[in-house]
């Protein structure tokens, strides 16, 4: 499986960044092996100094698809979860200087946090709620409705591509609010009120 990210789909992060507003999809991967899952605690790597959370919705891709059409495209998720794209900002400021690739920056063991997969069918997925938490207090409050791509637009432009495959992820971006975790911290995701994930971070 694979995990692709979207960069920069929410117009309030983007600025808090000072990048400017994309006019296409800004894609990432991290490998399988970023993934951290069942609420176990999260490792600070001793080389970063900034490592940013990131609250992101998460789809879970059902059918393989290429090229998929745009009336078609919300057929090829059924699951939604939360998670965090952790980000090595330091890292990723020089990679972002001298021009280079990110990956160092994005794609390390668990940086990528999941929560369980819940059905698209018990929510509204053009409108989720969703809400990160950083040692009792709230960090980060997106709502779906106002991402610059639409989940449609990203399976779209992602397959035009990327060959979607059953079982991958889709991390859609993340809303204002990013900032520095420190070991001690707690991190609890939020969908729609229910509590998807709470991470120690060590
Ligand atoms: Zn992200």
């Amino acid at each position: 499986m694979k995990i692709i990210c979207v960069g920069r789909n929410y117009v309030d992060h983007a600025k808090e960044l000072n990048n400017p507003v994309p006019t296409e999809p800004l894609l990432f991967m991290k490998p399988s092996t970023a993934l951290l899952n069942n609420n176990k605690p999260f490792y600070h790597p001793e080389w970063s100094e900034n490592i940013h959370y990131e609250a992101e919705v998460v789809l879970r891709i059902c059918k393989n698809g290429k090229y998929i059409q745009p009336e078609f495209a919300d057929t090829y998720f059924d699951q939604v979860s939360l998670g965090i794209d952790f980000t090595a900002r330091d890292i990723q400021d020089r990679c972002k200087a001298k021009g280079h690739p990110w990956e160092i920056a994005k794609a390390f063991d668990h940086s990528a946090v999941i929560g369980p997969f819940i059905s698209k069918l018990e929510i509204d997925p053009s409108s989720i709620h969703f809400q990160l938490e950083r040692n009792g207090q709230v960090v980060q409050d997106g709502q779906t409705r106002d991402m610059i791509f639409s989940f449609a637009d990203l399976i779209v432009y992602m397959s035009q591509r990327f060959t979607l495959q059953v079982g991958d992820f889709i991390y859609t971006g993340t809303p204002a609010g990013v900032g520095k975790v420190e070991i001690g911290d707690e991190l609890v995701g939020r969908l729609e009120g229910r509590e998807m994930f709470r991470i120690q971070v060590k």
